[in-house]
């Protein structure tokens, strides 16, 4: 089916006199005849739902439609994007392992690998995007076990060369994940380019309102772990708190990943999705072709209309010819990028805020892809502590605005714009 059709109706096929719409299974628990049905389910080997924190129907459901959407064997929902990137890398590493990842990810995911896994004994080298094929196999130690970046990262909107890093990853013998969470399987599928496991703030263009925080972990059951034993025995070897059973020889290439990552980590940390949350995701989901479109063309409106005005010193959009990842974006996301746009105020971080002071359409907001217009000023907010060396050395310099361009009409969006650039 194509992209579009799985928007609207993947994941799930009711049967007859059964409810349209995905039903909401409100229930933390589920009975059982008796303790032996229940014993298979514990000892997995019979499917089903014994306790909402592991696995629940409504987010099963869903998690299904992302996987098609994917083109992937096995997914999950997680309760955040976070919970996703954490659990999709400590499904893989432990306490002496070596992650490689690109430098310009998402502050949070550079916290959670630089802060708290190093905390765990897990150490990370950062590689510029653009590096060269060398200088990324430089960065390769023999303990490192994966290797991560984004699709198009958030807020840097570098664009990852995907078959780059994984040709890095598999002459090591490691997968690639990639967080796919700006472009959405709408306009690219990371798994056609040789990524191993997709992940999701499904928070982002997903749910696409500002409505329910989600994150969502895709596997294309491609990866060899059985291959590549020693170096993964989390997946390899016997799990003693699931009666010994050994992940990828009992679940395959297809489904060790997500069984693992859903048995033992969904088991010790809780970090679930609710029903109602994953109900929410759905109807977000099913528009998701048609927002994307939407706002990608006013993303590009607004990139297009920054770029020629005069006090504008710059403007970050892939889709634009200027971009220096204009053409890692015609190849990976030929369809269009996203609606986060980010540009430099010639007057500086002082026009940034008279900028956004004046803007009435724009709100200012820290979250970005929903269908509202928002903006920030890193410098003023998130990036607040640092220098203005600091923030330049961080790719956010103290003028930089990001813009998430939502559905509205590209028409007024433009004009708010002008309006408060005027008065700069
Ligand atoms: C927002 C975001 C996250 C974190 O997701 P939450 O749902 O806020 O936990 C991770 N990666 C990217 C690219 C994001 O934009």
């Amino acid at each position: 089916m194509n992209r579009d059709t799985i928007c609207v109706q993947g994941g799930y096929t009711p049967g007859n006199g059964e409810p349209r719409q995905i039903p909401i299974i409100q229930s933390t628990t589920f009975k059982y005849a008796t303790s032996e049905d229940m014993g298979k389910l514990f000892d997995l080997e019979a499917e089903g739902y014994f306790y909402s924190r592991l696995q629940n129907p409504t987010c099963d459901l869903v998690a299904k439609k992302i996987c098609e959407l994917e083109g992937g064997t096995a997914a999950m929902l997680t309760s955040s994007g976070q919970a996703a990137n954490f659990f999709a890398l400590f499904n893989i590493c432990e306490a002496g392992d070596h992650i490689v990842a690109s430098s310009t990810i998402y502050g949070g995911t550079f916290n959670l690998i630089s802060v708290t896994m190093k905390k765990m004994g897990i150490e990370a080298t950062f590689v510029d995007p653009l590096c060269t094929e060398e200088e990324l196999d430089a960065a390769f130690r023999p303990n490192t076990k994966v290797v991560f970046g984004e699709t198009i990262a958030n807020p840097a909107l570098t664009v990852l060369d995907i078959e780059k890093f994984a040709r890095a990853a598999h002459a090591h013998g490691v997968p690639l994940v990639v967080d796919n969470t700006f472009p959405t399987p709408v306009n690219c599928r990371p798994f056609e380019w040789g990524a191993d496991i997709v992940t999701h703030s499904t928070t982002k263009y997903m749910d696409g309102h500002g409505a329910v925080l989600g994150g969502a972990i895709v596997d294309s059951g491609r990866f060899d772990w059985m291959a590549y034993a020693e170096k993964f025995p989390g997946l390899c070897t016997p799990d003693e708190s699931y009666h010994g059973i050994t992940y990828a020889e009992r679940f395959g290439k297809e489904g060790a990943f997500i069984t693992k990552a859903t048995a033992q980590l969904m088991r010790d940390f809780g970090s679930m999705q609710s029903p109602m949350n994953a109900y929410m995701l759905n109807l977000g989901l099913e528009s998701l072709h048609v927002r994307m479109q939407r706002h990608c063309e006013n993303g590009m409106a607004v990139a297009k209309f920054l770029e020629a005005h005069p006090k504008v010193a710059y403007v970050n959009y892939c889709g634009l010819e200027s971009s220096p990842y204009h053409a890692l974006a015609q190849k990976y996301l030929p369809k269009g990028s996203c609606g986060v746009v980010s540009f430099g105020l010639a007057g500086g971080r002082e026009a940034a805020s008279t900028f956004m002071r004046e803007l009435k359409l724009a709100a200012i907001e820290t979250h970005v892809a929903d269908a509202r217009t928002c903006c920030l000023n890193p410098a003023s907010s998130t990036h607040r502590q640092m220098t203005d060396e600091q923030l330049a050395a961080a790719g956010v310099p103290a003028e930089l605005v990001r813009m998430s361009c939502g559905l509205e009409s590209s028409e007024d969006l433009i004009a708010d714009i002008a309006q408060a650039l005027e008065k700069v």
